[in-house]
């Protein structure tokens, strides 16, 4: 344990999934833990549109799905913080839209095997989490340098009028190129160890994603699924995104153009996707009562330059080297895309913190 009372022996740096849920691990093994986030909360790509008045969950801007079948380390944490899951609403017709010029097509279309949602999506994950922490997130908190010396480390904070912290070993749980593009590393990272970082591009970096909330699911009860797929957009691929019984009433839709293009429609992106979801339902259809949209592309702690320039492949396992102990065990690499069980998604962050927890506590008997 830490000798320096006042300083947390472990600063987790990142307070998305990967980073809770090690901070959580790490704090039930008992080592003082302290996690510090750029954001002003806490949740990273795990994003949610809220009830202005309730501040309620509604609806994902980040991730939705989750396929417990086929991910035991996603099963294990929804058993272990009590969550629920309910199935993806899949019932009915698939609308086909080839753009303005011609009428949409209705098919069945198969659907994807064992994708759940989480009853009040990923979200109720953070939540859990962040319930489970001995103190608060130091949110609104970027590290800008981490400098590392044998006996130990100081981070340096974004805003100049916070003192350095300092600490005995930090999880790096924030996305590979982000920690190498946005920190300053005081000795340099081995070339290996960067060119690592380099090589991993964070999942999902270049996309945007958008809700479009309605007063009821009124495309269920015409025999719709609520499945859009298109060949022009906005909206290249959409789905219900309804609470468990209907309510709240939601879609949500991949706006497959690419970063560049949805930059110059912005502001007008949302009065397109309107336009869309009136052409692919009717004219007769009810409007969305709001549409909000993430753009994760125009996100400096998700995408990095070279994210959108590259073709969007599916997250392939990071180099060995970003999952064993730099700096004597000092420095732990984390986030989703360092883990080698579902790089990129939810059982990659989970995956990633677990094996931090399990790193931290071989070096210390070790
Ligand atoms: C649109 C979209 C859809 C997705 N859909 C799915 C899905 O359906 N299913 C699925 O399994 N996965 C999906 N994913 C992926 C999923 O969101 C990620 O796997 C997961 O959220 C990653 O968590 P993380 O903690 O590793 O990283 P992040 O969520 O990126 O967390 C990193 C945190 O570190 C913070 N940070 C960064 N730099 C610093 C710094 N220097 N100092 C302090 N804090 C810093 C960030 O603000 C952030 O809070 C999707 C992602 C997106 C964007």
């Amino acid at each position: 344990m830490n000798s320096r009372a006042s300083h947390p022996e472990i600063v987790v740096i990142g307070a998305g999934l990967c980073g809770l849920a090690a901070a959580a691990g790490l704090t039930d093994a008992g080592h003082s833990v302290r996690v510090i986030e750029a954001r002003d909360e806490p949740g990273g790509r795990i994003r949610s549109v809220v009830d202005a008045r309730t501040g309620d969950y509604l609806a994902d801007l980040g991730p939705t799905w989750v396929w417990p079948v086929y991910q035991p380390v996603v099963a294990r944490w929804i058993d272990a913080l009590d969550l629920s899951t309910f199935d993806q609403f899949i019932d009915g017709d698939s609308i086909l839209d080839y753009g303005p010029d011609s009428e949409p097509e209705l098919h069945q279309l198969p659907s994807q095997l064992g994708n759940v949602r989480l009853v009040g999506g990923p979200q109720a994950m953070i939540d859990a989490l962040v319930s489970r922490l001995p103190g608060p997130v130091l949110a609104s908190a970027q590290v800008t340098g981490i400098s590392v010396a044998k006996d130990g480390l100081s981070l340096q904070l974004s805003d100049s009028g916070m003192a350095d912290v300092k600490c005995d070993r930090v999880v790096v749980a924030i996305p590979p190129r982000i920690a190498l593009n946005t920190i300053h590393w005081e000795p340099e990272l081995p070339g290996a160890v960067a060119r690592a970082l380099t090589v991993m591009s964070t999942w999902m970096a270049p996309q945007a994603k958008a809700v479009a909330l309605y007063k009821e699911p009124f495309w269920r009860g015409r025999g719709l699924s609520g499945r859009i797929l298109s060949q022009v957009g906005p909206l290249v691929d959409a789905h219900d995104h309804s609470g468990p019984e209907g309510t709240p009433a939601a879609l949500f839709g991949f706006v497959g153009w690419p970063p560049q293009t949805r930059a110059a429609a912005d502001p007008h992106l949302e009065d397109q996707i309107r336009s869309q979801l009136v052409r692919c339902f009717g004219a007769d259809s009810p409007e969305p009562t709001s549409i909000h949209v993430a753009d994760w592309a125009q996100d400096p702690l998700v995408a990095s330059p070279r994210d959108l320039t590259e073709p969007m492949s599916h997250p392939r396992v990071s180099p060995d080297i970003l999952r064993e102990p730099y700096a004597n065990g000092r420095v732990l690499f984390a986030s989703a895309e360092t883990a080698v069980r579902s790089p990129g998604l939810i059982e990659g962050a989970l995956d990633a913190a677990e094996r931090v927890v399990a790193g931290v506590a071989k070096v210390a008997t070790g």
